[in-house]
């Protein structure tokens, strides 16, 4: 089994969800006492937080150049960005290691493949809604066409995340505008929803809502453990 490098941190919340993710799936893999071989690294999300917001991203690269080092230190096979925004600085991140990344967007596009539909919505930060390295991935890799919700609504979303769910605060209200927007985006023709922030899982359930939501923490732990069984 390979050693599975988590650069954590971006937030805690979800970070959780990725080690529990991973372990669980090993051990459904593997039976008995058998459990995941992590190397974990966890950032202090606030000044990565700052920093996104002024727009800094080659100091964020830099903090998670730095972050993704210690991971290989600590005898990591491969990378686990555990947050799709700061994929954003995904290729100066992998060019300071020696190690392969797994992309969390690769792991989602495969996934949507296997829905067979072409059309998804995207909930996630301002920054993974707004910007093209995400989408861009999604379109010239897999083909994929991506809808946002409307700039009031993108508003909505992005403040959820960070004012609640990166704070672990679940909110009965916060999760009706989420399954609205969601609805709003299948009515605008998304075929599926990518929730597309580690951390929405927390907020919203495949149960809640008719669409085939996919939960990108879900989605990129299981493509890692896949990974580390996978023989070489
Ligand atoms: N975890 C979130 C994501 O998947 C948001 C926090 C961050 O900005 O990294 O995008």
């Amino acid at each position: 089994m390979k050693t599975i490098g988590l650069l954590g941190g971006m937030s805690w919340e979800s970070t959780q969800d990725y080690y529990k993710a991973i372990n669980n799936e090993v051990n459904q893999a593997l039976g008995g006492l058998h459990s995941a071989q992590i190397a974990m690294y966890s950032v202090d999300f606030a000044p990565i937080e700052a920093l996104q917001h002024q727009g800094d991203w080659q100091a964020t690269a830099k903090i998670l150049s730095q972050a993704a080092k210690n991971v290989e230190a600590a005898g990591a096979d491969f990378l686990v960005i555990c947050t799709n925004t700061m994929h954003k600085v995904a290729d100066e991140v992998a060019a300071s290691v020696s190690i392969p990344l797994l992309h969390i967007a690769d792991a989602t596009g495969a996934e949507v493949l296997k829905l067979g539909v072409s059309k998804v919505g995207l909930l996630g930060t301002a920054f993974t809604m707004e910007q093209d390295f995400y989408k861009a991935r999604l379109k010239d890799k897999f083909g994929i066409d991506v809808i946002v919700p409307d700039e009031a609504d993108r508003l909505r979303v992005h403040q959820v995340i960070y004012q609640e769910l990166c704070l672990g605060k679940v909110q009965a209200e916060s999760k009706a505008d989420y399954l609205r927007i969601i609805s709003h985006l299948s009515e605008s023709g998304a075929e599926a929803v990518i929730l597309g922030c580690t951390e929405i899982g927390l907020l919203v359930n495949q149960s809640d809502i008719g669409i085939p939501l996919l939960n990108t923490a879900r989605i990129h732990s299981q493509h890692a453990v896949k990974l580390a069984l996978t023989e070489e």
